[in-house]
């Protein structure tokens, strides 16, 4: 089958998708092949373009990660004097399969032939998601599926109707955040962006002899040069593929495209490169999340209803919502009374934009909106760790295996947050109630609302507002306003303390100690820390990781900082039979606030749970 062009007649040989299943006649589905040096597949929905493949890369269709010379196809563009087309032959010819247009979404099918239950079994269809609708962002735009709202301005762009953008109309595109000069030096370069699905090649112009340093180069000397990028990504890449003017129907393709390098404004290029060498506030202070509108936040939350209501935190209630193309999402609604303001909102939406990691909660973007300020985050199912650890019977159904699983995950998440990230950060509130669960209960830490973020070096810093949740308070922080990793290790000993016991330390009174802390300090002295673990874990526990867990957990909490482990040795602790050293007294008297500070605070400090914050007396 030839899908192409006869040029001798003026041919063109292309597929339509009949009116519907009984009416043969055509329908206005259409697929056929452009004529251009750099061909692509496109598909028309009438007098509107549907779909476009992409190029061919040498692998396969820039668009289409599944299409590649080593599946059963084996594409070949002929192109002489004559004939101009795209055809395909199957390596396995023992195999049948064709290819249908249809009149539905899905309209271009391949079907194979099933020889056992003698059926046709549908092998692939395009589009095949969200991010196939062509040009969905327009230009500058890219589509990232999974991600909310999906299409982003390219790095280095911004919407060019921003109003129209946060109301999800994309089309209109982006725009350069900055005019470029053509050809001036150090005024203009190129940005690499990796795995995306080549833009739009009606515009565009390949040789498949250049290097990719030429093709660079003669981007460079063109002043309607937009991007290049290889023509063949075989073996390393060669050849070379310019394109003119807009840059249309990007998209991003998880493990698959290639990389197109779009030309930017020079200080845009520093900004996207320089991003490794972040540390300076006003840098971080231009790092944004995807901005959504409050009309569609609203609409997915049902305008805010209660019966969406997930829960209610320090800053205000939690709502699930549901985005237009089913991604549900928890939406955090600042309270006009919460103590969040917008100095700690703007402090977690510029966290969360840069901290990507699998124990840490995901957020999808914020709104700002009249007097609203919401945050848009990944929908946990399972709500929070609490509602599970302190309810008698909701706490059964976390048997001792999941419940070292999610110690383990929340160890990583903070060793990522102390160590591994690029920023530095404190997270000064983690507790169980900041630990959410999703739907295979992996937990994720959330509520960076109070976190804070250090240089390189420094490992801790000092505050006369010290906020934070009793209980989980380190000694030093709660006294003197220090806070460091070693705060927050604290606070993940406590945890660890509680995850282990199913008791909660801010609650725990038994007769002589005044905590869950010197509760299992006293029952381990006495040689009984088996007594410390949740009855209700029954036979599920392992002893001796349960023991472990009791043994690190009171390391964390010792009354010195400078005896607590870190969290890179909490992680290896936890997994390893290396030797623990023995602890040594722990902050248990925590709960002893000195009564100047009681009553330069408000009553709130006799609460519970809830994140406060205090004035201290300096
Ligand atoms: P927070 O203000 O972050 O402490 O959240 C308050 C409560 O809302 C939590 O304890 C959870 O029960 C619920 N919640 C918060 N974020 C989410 C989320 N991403 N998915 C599901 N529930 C959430």
């Amino acid at each position: 089958m030839k899908l192409g062009w006869d040029l001798k007649k003026g041919l063109n040989w292309f597929l339509t998708a009949w009116k519907n299943w009984d009416d043969p006649s055509p329908g206005d589905f259409t697929r056929s092949t452009l004529h251009t040096n750099n061909p692509e597949e496109v598909m028309w929905k009438g007098t509107t373009q549907y779909y476009r493949s992409g190029p061919w890369d040498g692998i396969g269709f820039s668009g289409i990660p599944s299409v590649s010379s080593d599946s059963n196809t084996n594409y070949t563009i002929v192109s002489n004097k004559d004939e101009f087309y795209i055809t395909y032959s199957l390596i396995d010819k023992s195999l049948i399969s064709r290819v249908v247009m249809n009149q539905t979404r899905y309209a271009r099918q391949r079907l194979a032939w099933n020889i056992d239950s003698q059926t046709w079994r549908v092998s692939s269809e395009l589009p095949t998601d969200f991010c196939d609708q062509y040009n969905i962002c327009g230009a500058f735009g890219i589509c990232v599926i999974g991600q909310a709202p999906a299409c982003k301005c390219l790095d280095g762009f911004k919407p060019k109707s921003p109003r129209n953008w946060t109301q999800m109309s994309w089309n209109q595109g982006c725009v350069h955040n900055q005019t470029w000069s053509c050809r001036k030096k150090g005024r203009d370069g190129f940005n690499k962006f990796s795995n995306v699905k080549v833009p739009d090649t009606r515009r565009s112009w390949v040789n498949a002899n250049m290097t990719l340093d030429e093709c660079k180069n003669k981007c460079w000397e063109n002043c309607s040069c937009t991007a290049y990028a290889n023509s063949d990504i075989k073996g390393g890449g060669s050849g070379c593929a310019i394109w003119f003017s807009d840059l249309l129907d990007i998209r991003l393709m998880p493990n698959a495209g290639q990389d197109l390098y779009i030309r930017l404004a020079m200080s845009e290029t520093e900004i996207i490169t320089g991003i490794e060498g972040k540390n300076n506030k006003s840098q971080q202070e231009d790092f944004e999340l995807p901005l959504f509108d409050l009309a569609s936040i609203a609409h997915a939350t049902n305008n805010f209803s209660n019966d969406n209501k997930l829960g209610e935190g320090g800053f205000g209630p939690v709502y699930k919502g549901i985005l237009p193309y089913g991604q549900e999402v928890a939406v955090k609604r600042l309270s006009e009374t919460s103590r969040q303001g917008l100095k700690e909102f703007k402090n977690e939406v510029m966290l969360c934009a840069e901290l990507q990691h699998r124990n840490l909660v995901k957020v999808l973007g914020c709104c700002i909106q009249d007097d609203e300020k919401l945050l848009i985050y990944e929908y946990m199912a399972n709500k929070s760790l609490d509602v599970f650890l302190f309810d008698s019977s909701q706490g059964k159904l976390l048997d001792w295996p999941k419940r070292f699983c999610i110690i383990n995950g929340i160890a990583r998440g903070l060793l990522y947050l102390h160590q591994d990230s690029r920023l530095r950060i404190i997270h000064r509130d983690l507790k169980a109630s900041n630990v959410l669960l999703d739907n295979e209960m992996n937990p994720k830490i959330s509520d960076f609302g109070l976190a804070r973020m250090c240089g390189g070096d420094q490992i801790e810093g000092k505050t006369s507002r010290v906020v934070g949740t009793y209980g989980y308070m380190a000694p030093e922080y709660a006294f003197d306003g220090i806070f460091s990793i070693k705060s927050d290790v604290f606070s993940f000993g406590v945890l660890l303390l509680e995850i282990v016991s199913g008791k909660k330390n801010r609650l725990f009174s038994p007769n002589d100690y005044n905590n869950l802390i010197g509760h299992a300090w006293r029952l381990s002295k006495e040689g009984k820390p088996m007594q410390f673990i949740d009855t209700s874990l029954k036979d599920s526990y392992n002893l001796h990781e349960a023991l472990r867990c009791i043994h690190i957990g009171l390391l964390c909490v010792q009354h010195h900082p400078n005896d607590r482990p870190n969290m890179a040795s909490v992680v290896v602790s936890l997994s390893n039979e290396n030797a623990l050293p023995l602890p040594k007294n722990p902050s248990y008297q925590l709960n002893d606030i000195p009564t100047e500070r009681e009553s330069s605070s408000n009553t709130s400090l006799s609460v519970n749970d809830v994140t406060t914050s205090m004035l201290s007396g300096r």
